[in-house]
């Protein structure tokens, strides 16, 4: 089978997230993508971060209707910080007949030669990068990189913890049951979105 993995911190996961993920499983025909929450990120550094248990949970209720979409505890597992080239090592030992690729928005695609392990990293698996508002991607690693277009979804996990700070709805910017569980856990402050 062919499989897209989607590393990312998903704090909250949104609906960027979904429409990236369902947009790259049909354009380069996988069979699955398989979001990744990361344990403790390598590159983003914010001591409010919800817990590893808590942004699977997220992600668990996000992607439940989507039949191709599962959820990974790899990294959660793991513990400690999550390197890609580990995961990606990992799972091309459990499972060797898949075929990897490994899915990333614009901003990851910039900071591709800062990874852990890069040079061995590209010559493991194929990236396939989206175009993300703000971020121009360098083509530093263009050989190993899919560009598939993506239309501009200018939203962030960022944006939707300061809607829920501000006490602003976050209704249609994430699942329904995505914005129930911020409300009842109070994850992001005060208000937790209407
Ligand atoms: P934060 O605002 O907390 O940094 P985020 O919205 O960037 O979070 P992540 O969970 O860090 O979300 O992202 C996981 C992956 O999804 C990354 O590869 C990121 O580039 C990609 N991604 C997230 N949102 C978008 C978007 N709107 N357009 C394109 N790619 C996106």
């Amino acid at each position: 089978m062919k499989i897209g993995l989607f590393g990312g911190t998903f704090d909250p996961p949104h609906h960027g997230h979904m429409m990236l993920a369902e947009h790259i499983r049909v354009e380069c025909e996988l069979d699955q993508v398989w979001f990744i929450p990361v344990s403790t990120p390598p590159h983003k550094k914010r001591s409010d971060m919800s817990s590893v248990d808590e942004r699977f949970e997220l992600v668990t209720v996000a992607i439940r209707s989507n039949p191709h979409f599962h959820v990974s505890t790899i990294e959660r597992d793991r513990g400690g910080r999550s390197y890609t080239i580990d995961t990606v090592k990992q799972l091309k030992e459990e499972y060797p007949a898949h075929e990897f690729f490994f899915i990333i928005g614009g901003d990851m695609v910039e900071s591709l030669p800062t990874w852990a392990g890069i040079e061995e990293l590209v010559n493991l698996i194929t990236f396939i990068g989206v175009n993300r508002p703000g971020y121009s991607p360098s083509p530093v690693y263009k050989d190993h990189l899919i560009h598939i277009d993506f239309p501009p979804i200018d939203l962030s996990s960022t944006d939707i913890r300061q809607r829920v700070k501000e006490g602003k709805s976050i209704r249609y910017f994430v699942q329904d049951e995505v914005a129930e569980m911020i409300k009842e856990s109070r994850l992001y402050g005060e208000g937790s979105g209407t």
